[in-house]
């Protein structure tokens, strides 16, 4: 059906906290694979989607991320395995790759499991400085305590910890300037929750996303009361505006001693050019 919309290539992070992007082209070329380069423009990307065999590009954005065709699995991969590649979608680099912390900084992951997230953010700190990460679901922290083992990443503390009743006047967090939330949303914006989300009634649906909404703006607001907090990130795989610009717009309002950054507008005009 439409709504299924194209097939997605496969996105593979290079993890640079146990190989390089050039170990791991090596590794390629010696399995068969074709080394295509970086990828020069979003419509090559999106038509990798409909690509088959054995052959990937560099991502045009992200760095150290890879482009194979939807049918690739790595999930057998000694690289996977090892932990040296990480598979995650190119919607989900994005988050840590904006908040960017420096090396060696004092980070919160506010809803951090499984906790892809927090690898990629250990990455840009090179595993040197603090990530506080938080989840209240027991099974997905021990999910992301073994994916960060495989993956590792050193410099977290995890808490099993609802964050909204994480302290800011806490001594140990008074060095936070980096936060990353990515609360539970409603998915709509997964390609595989769109049709469920649309069979759903308006009223169910109404009431679901009021009360998610109400739950993200309580942790992004949370998050601004760190005593440090210079940058705060917000990332949902919502396309429902209730869950995105609606909770940016009320925080922004409530805490005027803070300001969007429009980080991504050349992207925006790139994708908008091209459609
Ligand atoms: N950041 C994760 C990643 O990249 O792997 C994905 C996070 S997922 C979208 C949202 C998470 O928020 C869920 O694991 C859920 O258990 C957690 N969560 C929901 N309410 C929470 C709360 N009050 N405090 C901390 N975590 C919460």
């Amino acid at each position: 059906g439409s709504l299924d919309g194209p097939a997605l290539p496969r996105y593979v992070r290079v993890n640079t906290l146990k190989t390089s992007m050039d170990d791991v082209l090596t590794y390629f070329k010696r399995q068969g694979y074709t080394y295509l380069g970086k990828a020069r423009s979003i419509k090559e990307l999106i038509d990798f989607g409909q690509k088959s065999g054995k052959s990937f590009l560099q991502d045009l954005h992200i760095p150290n991320l890879l482009v194979f065709p939807p049918s690739t699995d790595f999930h057998k991969d000694s690289l996977y395995t090892a932990g040296h590649l990480i598979l995650q979608d190119k919607a989900s680099c994005l988050p840590a790759l904006l908040l960017d912390p420096p090396v060696g900084s004092c980070v919160i992951d506010a809803c951090a499991a499984p906790g892809n997230k927090t690898s990629h953010l250990a990455a840009i700190v090179q595993n040197k400085g603090k990530i506080f990460a938080f989840d209240l679901d027991t099974k997905r922290l021990a999910t992301m305590s073994t994916l960060l083992l495989r993956a590792g990443v050193t410099c977290q503390e995890l808490a099993n910890q609802d964050f909204l009743t994480v302290s800011p006047c806490d001594p140990k967090y008074q060095k936070v300037s980096h936060i990353l939330v990515d609360p539970s949303c409603s998915g709509s914006g997964m390609p595989d929750r769109m049709r469920v989300l649309t069979e759903e009634s308006g009223s169910d649906q109404d009431e679901r996303l009021q009360a998610l909404s109400a739950f993200q703006r309580r942790a992004v607001s949370h998050a601004l009361r760190f005593p440090s907090v210079q940058y705060v990130v917000y990332s949902t795989c919502s396309i429902h505006q209730q869950e995105d610009e609606d909770v940016v717009k009320d925080i922004l309002e409530q805490h005027p001693d803070f300001r969007y950054v429009h980080i991504l507008s050349l992207w925006y005009t790139a994708i908008m050019l091209w459609r």
